[in-house]
């Protein structure tokens, strides 16, 4: 989700252009064989559109870097938040704060948060279709309220920098590989924003969003008591078993990145679950290694730089599951997704198909990745690529959990 693309400006020689693509195609190989590290190896560039350079007072770009700043700390964001989100505007994503800006580079996105596709814009109920500041903020926050209150949560009291690494991690979420290049960009704008606007002089206000941070929690839980038939009973955990039938002697066959922990290609250099790649699975059913109710089946993003479609499971023995990347399109879905929410499976039951090596192309999809945590997932999330002990190893466990 949220892919971008940078252009370096000025001056480049052609030679020096030639060697970033090798170097950009060989990250994107690596990158295709695990999950959420796809993309272009995206290059932090500092275009400033038509409307001048968003830091010097009086052009265009700089009134509505300004506006987007107070649109944030308007909502309760501290001084330091409001810079972390204006920070990855103006160090990455929209970086003339061109309030319409169609994605740059090419592609579908549009807008200060680069909606992807910008009609996920214009077609949200809260949207009013101007592409002002105020209106792009309402429906970020329509669109994510759990994310943009995580991200009030967890920034609470911190520096403008870290803000912008969260807001890039938890809301833009571009690619490993961009977020690579991209993050230091990302924080020295937000820096410039806070002492730009005067952020040493505002402190958040828990009224606003930290309320509505409560309600989040307890919107989930809500959603959950919803789904579930039998309150009383969230679903068995039990035994541990392997996601594909053909997986014999506890063997499967996964390696290097597709393996839980230590990752070369990802953000924070961890791989917060394991991926079951379509050249050994492909064609077979995605068994449930976990007992437990199907709590949640959400969606974000529509290419493999993402989660695609993800089925959360709540086992009753204080472990969560999530499976995820084996669909990205709605058809895909409708194809391998074979529960619904409010579903209670047992281990070894059937979660969906992952597709056969090679049949979905547009958009790629060539394993499951599959992620074991004891927090809720949508919480879980928040430390994605954090190896802080919120993911745990579902090899591990699976290999530890069996009935003898
Ligand atoms: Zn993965």
């Amino acid at each position: 989700m949220k892919k971008k693309k940078y252009w370096i400006i000025g001056g480049v020689a052609a030679g020096l252009l030639l060697l970033l693509s090798i170097v950009m195609a060989m990250m994107m190989m690596l990158s295709n064989k695990s999950c959420k590290t796809g993309g272009t190896a995206d290059i932090g560039g500092g275009s400033t559109g038509g409307g001048g350079a968003w830091t010097q007072v009086g052009t265009e770009a700089y009134k509505n870097a300004e506006a987007t700043f107070k649109s944030w700390t308007e909502k309760g964001m501290s001084g330091a938040q409001a810079a972390g989100i204006v920070g990855n505007i103006g160090g990455a994503e929209d970086t003339g704060f061109v309030l319409n800006q169609a994605e740059i580079g090419g592609g579908t996105g549009g807008g200060l948060y680069q909606f992807t596709p910008a009609s996920k814009y214009l077609n949200d109920p809260k949207s009013d279709k101007s592409w002002s500041v105020e209106n792009q903020r309402d429906v970020v926050i329509d669109l994510e309220p759990a994310t943009v209150k995580q991200f009030f949560a967890d920034t609470k009291g911190g520096s403008p920098e870290d803000a912008a690494t969260a807001w890039m991690n938890y809301y833009e979420r571009p690619s490993a590989a961009a977020r690579a290049n991209t993050n230091s960009a990302r924080r020295a704008a937000a820096r410039t924003a806070y002492e730009l606007f005067g952020g040493a002089n505002i402190s958040g206000s828990d009224s606003i969003l930290g309320g509505a941070a409560a309600t989040a929690d307890g919107g989930s839980n809500a959603q959950n008591d919803e789904n579930q038939c039998n309150s009383s009973s969230t679903g068995a955990g039990g035994d541990w078993g392997w996601p594909f039938a053909s997986i014999k002697n506890n063997n499967p066959a996964i390696s290097g990145e597709q393996l839980f922990g230590h990752s070369t290609t990802r953000t924070g250099n961890f791989h917060d679950g394991v991926d079951f790649g379509d050249a050994a699975y492909g064609g077979q059913e995605i068994k449930a290694i976990h007992g437990g109710t199907v709590y949640k089946i959400s969606h974000s993003g529509t290419t493999q730089d993402s989660l695609g479609y993800y089925i959360c499971v709540k086992s009753d023995d204080g472990y969560y599951e999530v499976y995820q990347e084996f669909a990205f399109s709605d058809s895909q879905a409708s194809k391998y997704i074979k529960v619904k929410e409010g579903d209670t499976v047992k281990t070894g039951d059937t979660i969906g198909t992952l597709p056969k090596s090679g049949s979905e192309t547009s958009p790629l999809v060539n394993h499951v990745h599959i992620g074991v945590s004891k927090k809720e997932i949508s919480a879980a999330e928040s430390s994605a690529f954090r190896n802080d002990g919120t993911w745990l190893d579902p090899v591990q466990l699976i290999k530890d959990g069996q009935s003898k």
